[in-house]
């Protein structure tokens, strides 16, 4: 690939495009290409956090006082703006994420756009309730926002992340500021460009940072009403923690080790691309909801990981820029280093076997950047490292089951509880099994991404409260207030 000189980017605070207030910046990395800087971009303290907040606290009262229908008609002028840059968008995606452009940051920024255009269209559904006290009283209830909600996202897909958070919130009345991840803040600054221009100065701001700068700051801040955070457990709980001392309300997307249970008359083509699909093979395995477990029923146990690999090996990894790539690199140098860590410790774990991939090559054009090979390992054991812990990599746990009771026990086996998949033809049994699994999301033969409309979040410490629905939206973003009139003397 072809990298230009780093651009600097500023960031967005009080509908004005700012540095940091004492002018550091921190680099963006491409994944594609070790060491290869491609932006320079604000290095914010909690100097600049408090001047986003302040900005959007100073915008909520007149933002909140515009119709819901007015506000979800900028959003959907945000939809259309977004919609006409998907290209872009996407460019600046796969260059800083590592995601190829075709599997994952295209329809990556054409999805952030439909959810802005979702959530544009339910301005109608802030609606209260009356409640039926007796003749004498009139009692109803109304939806109000928050105030200042602050969006902490992850960098694995930001932009669609970032919209769950921004499209909602506004369109409830509150107003945000976005903390992106370090690793990827660029299409989310583009992303609040297109946005800015459709909105009054200070509704949504975004502050670039790392967690412990910004992430904890913002968390902490006085003003700050909501938080809606995405990404690692560990993080949730610290973020919970320090919610605890203003009794703050807090939305969790967290971590996942997700369960695939995989039945006997599922030994078939259509399901082997189904659980590369809800593996997330083509987003390098980084996703929360990634099918990471796969329990196979011992009579298919080899012949379906056969067919598995032999579609697994055909996938090309390589440039996220190039058109054909089907798979990238992984985001950062960080992360890579953990994924290999694993790789090579289930490489030597005793009884597992690598069916395919491994440790990555250290030599050849995929050493250039922070490339791995989709990697399974069979005969696994439920207890081990790399069944429990999230690896967040293209690395696939296969384990042999032979009684479905014991198959759901060991899904049910985690502290997770995000996704699940079950892979069955009869539709008694998927169904039971869907039932029995402890999962905010079970997909029966099928291994997509989140739809907007359906609401989304976790079981166990996968997370707290739904979003990226309407339901998301009105739990989330809205705290109720029932108002009670006497008409009687
Ligand atoms: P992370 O928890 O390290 O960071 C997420 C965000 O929080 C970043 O913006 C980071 O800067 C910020 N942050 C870090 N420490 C903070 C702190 N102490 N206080 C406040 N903010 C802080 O996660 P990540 O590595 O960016 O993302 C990967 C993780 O996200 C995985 O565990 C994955 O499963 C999870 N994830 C969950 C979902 C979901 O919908 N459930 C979706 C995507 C990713």
């Amino acid at each position: 690939m072809t990298v230009a000189a780093p651009a600097r980017e500023k960031m967005l605070i009080g509908g004005a495009w700012v540095e940091s207030a004492d002018g550091r910046t921190f680099d963006v990395e491409t994944p594609a290409k070790r060491g290869t800087v491609v932006a320079q971009v604000p290095r914010s303290a909690a100097v600049d956090v408090d001047r986003a907040v302040q900005a959007a606290a100073a915008a909520f009262p007149a933002w909140r006082a515009v119709a819901p229908r007015e506000r979800g008609r900028l959003l959907t002028r945000i939809a259309d703006d977004l919609e006409a840059a998907v290209d872009d968008l996407a460019r600046t995606l796969a260059s800083e994420t590592g995601n190829a452009i075709r599997t994952q940051a295209r329809p990556e920024a054409k999805t952030a756009a439909d959810v802005f255009r979702y959530f544009g269209g339910l301005g109608g559904e802030l609606k209260g309730e009356t409640i039926p006290l007796g003749e004498n009283m009139f009692s109803y209830t109304r939806r109000e926002p928050y105030g200042v909600v602050a969006a902490i996202v992850p960098w694995n897909v930001p932009i669609l992340i970032a919209a769950w958070k921004i499209a909602p919130a506004l369109l409830a009345g509150n107003t945000a500021v976005l903390k992106p991840s370090a690793n990827a803040p660029l299409a989310a600054l583009a992303m609040a460009r297109i946005a800015q221009k459709h909105l009054p100065k200070g509704v949504l701001n975004v502050v670039t940072g790392t967690g412990d700068e910004v992430g904890t700051p913002l968390a902490t801040h006085p003003l700050v009403a909501k938080i809606s955070f995405t990404g690692a457990t560990d993080t949730g709980k610290s973020i919970l923690r320090l919610a605890a001392d203003r009794i703050l309300p807090v939305t969790l997307e967290l971590g996942g080790k997700s369960p695939q249970i995989l039945f006997p008359d599922a030994d078939d083509e259509r399901t082997a691309d189904g659980v590369i699909a809800a593996m997330r093979f083509a987003r390098q395995g980084q996703s929360c909801t990634a099918g990471s477990r796969l329990f196979v029923h011992k009579t298919v146990f080899d012949s379906f990981l056969d067919k598995l690999a032999t579609k697994l090996a055909k996938l090309k990894v390589g440039d996220p820029l190039d058109e054909t790539s089907d798979m990238g690199a992984i985001v950062s140098r960080q992360q890579f280093e953990k994924v290999v860590r694993y790789i090579d410790e289930g490489a030597h774990q005793k009884g597992a076997k690598t069916v395919t991939g491994g440790v990555p090559p250290t030599e050849g054009p995929l050493a250039e950047g922070y490339y791995v090979q989709p990697t399974v390992f069979a005969n696994v054991q439920n207890d081990w490292r790399i069944a429990r812990e999230e690896i967040f990599g293209p690395v696939l746990v296969a384990i042999p089951w032979s009684d479905t009771d014991d198959a759901v026990r060991m899904a049910n086996d985690t502290h997770y509880g995000l996704a699940a998949y079950v892979w069955c033809n009869d539709i008694t049994r998927a169904l039971r099994t869907a039932h029995a699994v402890d999962a905010g999301w079970v997909q029966v033969n099928q291994g997509i991404g989140q739809v907007v409309g359906q609401p989304y979040g976790g079981f166990k410490e996968s997370g707290l409260g739904r979003e990226n629905s309407l339901e998301g939206m009105l739990e989330g973003f809205t705290q109720r207030k029932s108002v009670t009139v006497n008409l009687g003397s």
